[in-house]
């Protein structure tokens, strides 16, 4: 499925070119035009579909391969696998797509810590429940 306003659909389709790295039957990865670290690469499904929850099983099952193919090619040692879901979750770009971001010092690749919600706030019974 494609979408004719979505430039990554263009860019599966080289209407819009990149540097593509690996190709397969259903995915296909280039570089990030903005890298936030030397190699910062996307993956993205050949469907397009805005979250990762509307893509197909078998779209989805290649990515990570492909993800781990280019980590090896990049031979970094520490890197991010990032999957954003949303505009309050930082998705720009309506196609799903998995960044593999090498992490090579503390200021380049991705920088985040956890925030740990306060005790008061955590029910993971009541959350446990709702997902078994
Ligand atoms: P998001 O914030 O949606 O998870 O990330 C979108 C990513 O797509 C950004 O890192 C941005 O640099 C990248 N990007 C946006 N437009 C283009 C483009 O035309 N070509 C390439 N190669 N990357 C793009
Ligand atoms: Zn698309």
């Amino acid at each position: 499925m494609k979408d004719p306003n979505c430039i990554f659909c263009k860019i599966i389709d080289g209407e819009i070119p990149s540097y593509k790295i690996i190709e397969t039957e259903r995915t296909f990865s280039f570089l990030d035009i903005n890298p936030i670290a030397e190699g910062h690469s996307l993956v993205i499904p050949k469907h397009h579909a805005q979250k990762l929850h509307e893509v197909p099983d078998e779209y989805l099952s290649e990515i990570l391969v492909v993800a781990k193919q280019i980590a090896s090619k990049l031979g970094v040692a520490n890197y991010n696998l990032l999957q954003n879901n949303g505009r309050l979750a930082h998705q720009e770009v309506d196609h799903v797509h998995f960044h593999l971001i090498p992490k090579t010092s503390e200021e380049d690749g991705l920088n985040y810590r956890f925030k740990p919600l306060s005790k008061e706030h955590v029910d993971l019974e009541k959350v446990h429940k709702k997902l078994v």
